[in-house]
């Protein structure tokens, strides 16, 4: 815009035009009186109240659209929540499968092979049982981000 759209525009929403420009100006001192008349007709005229139904009839036209969105986010969220858990988990079950046999090794030295293997063996059931937990409550945890995230960007 140049100068003269600049002091129109602001005579027409009622900001402060530039004074200089106004008084050297002939466009804009020739067209103030138009300008003036179409910020007063602009000033009268009465917002139309909405109808009192409208908020419902929106709520109900975008609900399956605001739903599907959230359905997406829950989805997008457990995604990243799954593949940044799944990213750690061979190293994790390297280095479990190596504890467990450094302690079979270091159990059969002292203890019978029969009571060796049953106390790894009951070792890597409860490893499994954990990480198994540990994995089942992801989607739950997500679900409690998205949820979270929600009601943070609806506050
Ligand atoms: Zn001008």
């Amino acid at each position: 815009m140049n100068g003269c759209d600049d002091v129109r525009t602001a005579l027409v929403l009622g900001g402060v035009p530039d004074a200089d420009h106004l008084a050297a100006c002939p466009e804009c001192a020739a067209e103030g009186p138009a300008v003036a008349r179409v910020a007063a007709a602009l000033s009268a005229d009465v917002r139309p109240a909405p109808p009192a139904a409208l908020a419902a009839r929106v709520r109900r036209a975008a609900g399956p659209l605001l739903a599907r969105n959230a359905h997406r986010l829950a989805w997008r969220a457990f995604a990243r929540a799954l593949a940044a858990a799944l990213l750690p988990l061979p190293l994790i079950l390297f280095l479990d499968v190596q504890a467990l046999r450094a302690a079979y090794a270091l159990l059969r030295s002292v203890l019978p092979d029969g009571v060796s293997l049953y106390v790894v063996f009951n070792q890597a059931a409860t490893v499994t049982l954990l990480l198994a937990l540990s994995y089942a409550a992801i989607p739950i945890l997500a679900e409690r981000q998205v949820r979270l995230r929600r009601r943070e960007s609806h506050a």
